[in-house]
């Protein structure tokens, strides 16, 4: 049985009653502070989220189509374009950085764009589009892996770089990334999920889906369910106390059936568990295999340059050094943060997650859930080195004069940052949450 009037927390399992359509405000779990899943927004309408994806997507065809940077020196020109960028690298016999580099950056992008059209468009016209829910879902799948904004501040960070060898000269295409990083932003905040609720409209009334904001919505837009209050995170009623579980995928509150274990959502068919199976388990072996990597991530040169001067191998550490050498500190810091600081916080971070979870520990459970969000925003920015040294080696090819290649260690990093950002999703937040909802609530004292 589903119970459509319901929404469960995805990262505590608070249960709550679904808020009317929000304008202008975001709900937010009262228990754990975590947004809200699956909440319809009036702000952000159909028509709105398809012209921006549209011009989204003309602008990334533009970025294609045109050179992001070019160098000039000594009367040698270079150009290079993302898809130079991608080919450099696997003629360099980079192959798996290559295939990050265009996933992240182009195969992963250009298909939320396509399968966000596919899906809107035919909703507008009051038609639901053939194979849905597996298009939905792979979107809601691949969305945290496009990486544009972070391709942004590589070109940038790389129009630095170079600036000192060579005269650079922005591309056609620097200027549609700009544009693209922008429209990206704005279609960030459309949550997908809430395609779902849109559908089934779509499906029981077989007419043109007509979003209007409620009159009742405008004047009083904070939910009583959702309010920004913080409440005892034992005393909240969760989805498994009330014997329900919540879809990952769709969000739907459904009951939980006692004796079967492959139990499937009655909406998206996507399998349900209470709990993300075998989580500890698999986030520990993620982390372990990073952690591991990380070490030739930065011993490992990341780049190799040979010119008539003679050969040069650059680590991560002594590109920085350089960077601060030749006094660009505001880089040297974004640099070290980025690739440095981000992916040592990540590792700290979730082991202390798994190992607590792990024990059934009680303790902080708000400020553990707050890094946990934390690494979820922040760790698709490592792959910022990655993309530099894409666009490096793209750009410095002039034959026997100067030619630089990616070297083992872009390898070793974009894999600790593919594995942390892995072992990040496997890791179920609601086991914090749980610790702390089974101890015992403390008897009342006698006055
Ligand atoms: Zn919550
Ligand atoms: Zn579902």
């Amino acid at each position: 049985m589903e119970y459509r009037e319901l929404i469960a927390c995805h990262e505590c399992d608070a249960l709550f009653r679904k808020p009317p359509r929000l304008r202008g405000l975001v709900a937010r779990c009262s228990s754990c502070g975590a947004g809200m899943k699956g909440v319809r927004h009036a702000g952000l309408t159909l028509e709105r989220v398809c012209a921006v994806t549209l011009a989204a997507l003309i602008t990334f065809l533009i970025a294609q189509a045109f050179p992001v940077l070019v160098l000039e020196t000594n009367g040698l020109t270079s150009h290079a374009t993302l898809v130079g960028a991608v080919q450099a690298l696997w003629k360099g016999h980079m192959h798996i950085v290559a295939a990050m580099v265009f996933c992240t950056t182009m195969l992963f992008p250009s298909f939320e764009l396509v399968a966000l059209l596919y899906l809107l468009l035919p909703l507008r016209a009051g038609r639901v589009p053939r194979g849905f829910d597996a298009v939905l879902r792979l979107v809601q799948w691949v969305r945290p892996w496009g990486m544009t904004e972070v391709f942004m501040l590589g070109v940038l960070i790389t129009i630095v770089k170079m600036v000192s060898l060579a005269r650079v000269i922005p591309g056609t295409s620097l200027f549609a990334f700009g544009a693209l990083t922008l429209m990206f932003c704005v279609i960030a905040a459309f949550d997908p999920c809430m395609l779902w609720e849109i559908r089934d409209e779509v499906a029981n009334r077989g007419g043109a889906f007509i979003e209007r904001t409620p009159r009742r919505a405008r004047r009083n837009t904070v939910p009583a369910a959702v309010a920004p209050v913080a409440r005892p995170a034992a005393a909240a009623v969760t989805a498994r106390h009330a014997g329900l579980v919540a879809c990952h995928c769709c969000g739907l509150v459904q009951s939980r059936s006692a004796h079967a274990t492959d139990q499937h959502c009655v909406r998206c068919r996507s399998p349900l568990h209470e709990r993300r199976p075998e989580s500890l388990t698999r986030t520990f072996g993620l982390l372990l295999a990073a952690a591991l990597l990380y070490i030739p991530a930065n011993l490992l040169p990341i780049m190799h340059t040979s010119s008539l001067g003679g050969a040069e191998d650059d680590t991560i550490l002594g590109g920085i050094a350089y960077f601060w050498r030749s006094g660009d500190w505001p880089l040297a810091a974004i640099v070290f943060v980025a690739s440095v600081m981000v992916p040592m916080l990540k590792l700290a971070i979730l082991t202390l997650q798994t190992v607590t979870a792990y024990r059934g520990s009680a303790w902080q459970p708000l400020e553990r859930a707050r890094l946990h969000r934390m690494v979820e925003r922040i760790g698709r920015w490592s792959m910022l080195d990655v993309f530099v040294v894409s666009l490096t080696v793209a750009l410095v090819h002039f034959g026997s004069l100067a030619q630089i290649t990616a070297g083992p260690g872009a390898l070793a990093f974009g894999s600790v940052v593919v594995l942390t950002m892995l072992a990040s999703n496997e890791f179920d937040p609601r086991l914090i949450w749980d610790n702390v909802r089974r101890r015992p609530a403390r008897a009342p004292t006698r006055p």
